[in-house]
This record gives C-alpha cells, structure tokens and sequence, in this order.
C-alpha cells in the first residue's frame, strides 16, 4: 500500500476497483479501464444480446433479457406473441436493476404489468429475464456457481479459468416459482450475502457440506450419480470463452482510449467472478459477470448482539488463495524476462513467505546427499533474504541476485501446480470464427481519430464509409449522414455518458444495417462477416496505394 504515493514504477500494481490511475506508465495492471462498465447488468445483456442475433445457437446459454424502461413495450409485444401462440406457457421473469449486486432490488414477477414502475425505473434502469425455473438441485436446494476466469490479456487474447470454483446454496427447499413463493429469495436466490441471514444458513469447516462448498464436490457428488462430469466442464469451458468474446469489443474500445497505441502503458490483466447457474438438463446458464468478484476468506460471526468476528472460511481459501497465487505466478514479471517457468525470487519473497519458511524446514529430511547439500546452502540463503524482509533489502544484495533463479526453481517445486488452466488461445480454432464483433471493433477504432474517445464523429463516419466505398448511387452521403444522427441520437438519448458521438454499439447496429442493405439474402453474420472482409480489403488496398505514394 502506498497511502503516501509512489515514488518507484512497479512490476505489478493491484487496484481494489477499477482501473482509474492513468499515471502508470509500465507494468502489469490487475484491471482493465472500462471492465466494470462492460460487465453491467445492461451492457451485459446488450452484448449478450448481439452475438444471439449475429450467433443463436452458440448463444443460447444467456437468459433471454429486455432492457427496462426502453424495451419495456418490446417485451409486452414479445410476451403476448408468446402467449397467444402458447396459452399453457406459464413463464416467470427476473428483475434486476442495472448495476445492482448481492441481489439487491431483485424480484420476481409472472406478468409485464408486474414490474414495479413507480417513479423508480426510469431513474434506476433494470434488466427483466426469463427466470430459469428448472434448476438443478442438491438436497433439494438450488445451488449457483461462481467460477474464477483470468483474463491475462486482450491482445493476443488470452483466457485461464480456475479449476474449481464455489457453489452458493439457497436456504430454504425449491419450489418452481408460483404467485405463492415469488417473494421467497431464500428459495430463488442463491446469493450469499442473501442467505446468511437466514436462520438456516450453514457455515462449514468442511468443503463439502454447508451453504458454501467447493464446486469441485459438486461435481465429485454428481460424478458418483453417473453424470458425464467433462462434457459439463467442456460446456462451462464454451460458455467463458464465448461470454469473453462478447465482452472483448467493448474492452478494446476502452483500451484503446486510456492506453492509447504507440504510447508508453502498463498492460492489464483482471480476474473476473462468473455466475453460473446449472439447468436440470445440466446445461450451463450465465447469470451474470463479476469485475470485482470478493476475494475475501473470512466471515464475519455476531458473537453476541452488536460484537462481531472474522472468522476464517476454509471453502473461500481453498479456492481464493490459489486463484491470486496463480494469478501472480502467470503475470510475473521476472518469468516474461527469463522466458522460462520459473517465478521470481522477488514474487515468491512477497507471497510466499511462509512456503520460503516451509520450503527451508523441508530440505532437512532430503536424502539425495548432493541436492541436499545445495538445497541447504540456499535454504540457509532463503533464511537469510528472509530476515531481511523487503524486496528492497533483496536488491541491496548483489550476490542475491545470481542465485534468483536456482532459488525459484526449487521454490516451483515446493508449490502446487497451477489451478488455473488456460483455454485460450488453447481452443482458439472452434470459437475464431466468434470474434466478427471484434473486427467491426478494429474498424470503429480505426476511424475513432482523437487519442482518448470512445466516441465516433460524424466526420469519422463519413470518413469510414468513404474510405471503405460504402457509398453509391442508392446510398447517398446525404443517407450516410442521417444514418448516423438517426442511430446516433437514439444511443445517445437511452446512456448516462454525456460524451456526444456515436457509441460503439451504434457503430455496430449501423454495420449491421449497411451489412442488411449490401448483402439481402444471407443469414446475418454471413452478411456480417463479407461486408468486414471488404472493408478490410479496400482499406488495405488504399493502405498499400499510400504506402506506394509515399515512396514514390
Ligand atoms: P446480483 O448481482 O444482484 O447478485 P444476479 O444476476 O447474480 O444479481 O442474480 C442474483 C441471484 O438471482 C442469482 O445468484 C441467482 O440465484 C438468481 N438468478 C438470477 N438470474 C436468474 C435467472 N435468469 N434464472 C434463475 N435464477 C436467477
């Protein structure tokens, strides 16, 4: 902690928040700008929301959701369809406000005319989904999933998900939702900070039993009832992959903005909190995304009226503590320096002191008489450093230094191997074909113009549309000029941002509809995907014509 500021760059800076200090110039960032604004309940949903059109059966793992107050008629117009066509179809829907967490303001309702207008909606928007009545269950009891995913970078984009997890569970039996139960949360929603105020709450010293357990004895447990436990772990695998694909667009815009191109930055990486909810069926569901999901390994007990403690939790540091060591082990400095597998000695001396102090107890009971020779000698070295306490004092120590990566070699050995898989770009050829959004992104940004704006100009689009020969007979400048104000203006009436200009999800609605225009017939993402090609296509060729006037 730096209460007085800094007066060092650092390798690594870990920000509780959110990015938000644009005073770093090097290093690694533990958040990404704009992480929090692009997971929202809304944003989400928006996202989510594009890649179902462009993307149906890939997506079907989102809950079908309309964005309140703006899409409220929509969802009226949606939900009567489906009830004419269906009068047996008796659907319940969730409401939660946008930027809500720990299922604050959430509730449950059966009709659209349910949803709670009075006054507040407007000033408080909220997201209304179809409510998963099938849940699985255990012990009768409804159960989510919150998996732990690193995302260590953007571009090239790389993804690592925690090979366990925790599992969150209602406190009071299930029961599918009728006018009787709606408003029992204890029944509906598995949020923790929800439920330990039940009287049935079950806090454990085992990691699975009690209202919070690993997802790794979940699985133990359903292994044991015949479940194909790897297929499950393939469908959450697709599931990450595929929700991050539909958050990278928005990030890079982001990105681009705080960290622009070509000036010095620090790169960022962030761990994020999924929820999961598992169908009866076993099907995978995304709940929602966390930026800052809690990392905290205790709970809080009310020893008497008022007088609280901290008492540890050994579910949440099963699971947390290898999530950020891990972490720290894949975004280590020193190891991009050497290029080998080795973490750095300055790493492991602040995080690890007691493995250094259990690595040293250990090397006593060695047999190998050489290995043990050498593993004292650094052992009684590691003491040493130890004592001195601070990185700081370690680099006072020339000689230190010769023996870092000897001391990180043994140091990997005494630590567990890493809980944190990588799945991208490992599984980068089934899901490439996913990431069009992305290069609409690429092309938006390319024609953003002044470093540090999200937002794109008029100017900008024309410039666009001209640079990329969008424009002919049928489709005037005139009409490229309306087309952005008439997108525009609509984004820009339903955000909060005061920053005027047209938005990158405007920027796509407007591609798709020049896409629409262009290519008739095709499914949408086929007439997507041609019209990026060509765009791509004449920017090259003009990129290479310009190249060619310039030498000549
Ligand atoms: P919050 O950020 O307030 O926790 P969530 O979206 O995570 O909001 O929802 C809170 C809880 O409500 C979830 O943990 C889950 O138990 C339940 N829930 C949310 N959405 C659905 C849904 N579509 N179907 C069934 N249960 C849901």
């Amino acid at each position: 902690q730096f209460p007085l500021g800094r007066r060092l760059p650092c390798d690594i800076y870990w920000h509780g928040v959110s990015f938000h200090d644009n005073n770093i110039f090097s290093g690694q960032v533990n958040k990404f700008p704009g992480m929090m604004e692009t997971v929202r309940k809304i944003t989400l949903s928006r996202a989510m929301r594009t890649m179902q059109d462009l993307f149906p059966l890939e997506y079907n793992f989102y809950p079908r959701s309309w964005i309140l107050p703006e899409e409220l008629s929509l969802f009226v117009d949606e939900f009567r369809t489906m009830k004419d066509s269906n009068p047996s179809w008796k659907p319940t829907f969730i409401v939660k406000p946008d930027g809500g967490c720990q299922g604050d303001g959430i509730y449950l309702i059966k009709d659209p005319g349910d949803i709670r207008l009075t006054g507040s909606i407007q000033s408080r928007p909220a997201v209304v989904q179809e409510y998963i009545c099938k849940p699985l269950l255990m012990d009768k009891l409804k159960f989510d999933i919150r998996l732990y995913v690193l995302l260590k970078s953007l571009e090239p984009l790389e993804i690592y998900i925690a090979k366990d997890g925790l599992s969150r569970f209602c406190t009071e039996p299930y029961q599918e939702p009728s006018l009787k139960n709606l408003h029992q949360v204890f029944m509906h929603l598995t949020n923790y900070s929800l439920n330990i105020h039940s009287g049935n709450f079950i806090h454990s010293d085992s990691v699975n039993t009690g209202s919070k357990r690993t997802f790794s004895s979940i699985l133990c447990r359903l292994s044991s009832r015949g479940v194909d436990v790897k297929k499950l772990w393939s469908d959450i695998i697709s599931l990450v992959i595929k929700t991050i694909i539909a958050l990278t667009p928005e990030l890079k815009v982001y990105y681009q903005s705080d960290i622009p191109a070509g000036k010095p930055g620090p790169t960022c990486f962030q761990i994020l909190g999924f929820d999961i909810l598992l169908m009866k069926s076993l099907k995978p569901m995304l709940l929602e995304v966390n930026a800052n999901p809690s990392m905290r390994i205790e709970h809080e007990q009310e020893l008497s009226p008022g007088v609280f403690e901290n008492v540890p939790s050994p579910v949440d540091e099963e699971v947390k503590v290898a999530v950020i060591r891990d972490t720290l082990r894949l975004v280590d400095p020193q190891k991009k320096k050497r290029k080998d597998t080795h973490l750095s000695f300055h790493t492991y001396l602040l995080i690890f002191p007691t493995q250094l102090q259990s690595l040293h107890a250990g090397v006593a009971g060695m047999k190998d008489k050489q290995h043990k020779h050498h593993s004292l000698k650094l052992s009684l070295k590691l003491k040493f450093y130890l004592k001195l306490g601070s990185c700081q004092s370690l680099k006072q120590v020339p000689e230190a230094s010769e023996e870092l990566p000897d001391a990180a070699k043994s140091l990997e050995a005494a630590l567990p191997s890493l809980c944190l898989k990588q799945v991208f770009p490992k599984y980068s050829k089934q899901f490439g074909h996913l990431r069009l959004v992305d290069r609409v992104a690429a092309l938006f940004i390319r024609f953003l113009g002044v470093k540090g704006t999200t937002k794109l100009g008029p100017t900008g689009f024309r410039t666009f549309i001209r640079n990329c020969k969008l424009s002919n007979s049928n489709f005037s400048m005139a009409a490229v000029d309306i087309l952005y104000i008439d997108i525009t203006r609509r984004w820009n009436s339903m955000g909060i941002d005061k920053e005027s200009g047209m938005c990158l999800q405007a920027f796509v609605e407007a591609f798709f509809c020049l896409a629409r225009k262009k290519y008739k017939l095709l499914p949408l993402h086929e007439q997507v995907s041609s019209l990026v090609e060509l765009c791509e296509n004449r920017l090259a060729a003009l990129h290479g014509k310009r190249l060619a006037w310039g030498c000549g």
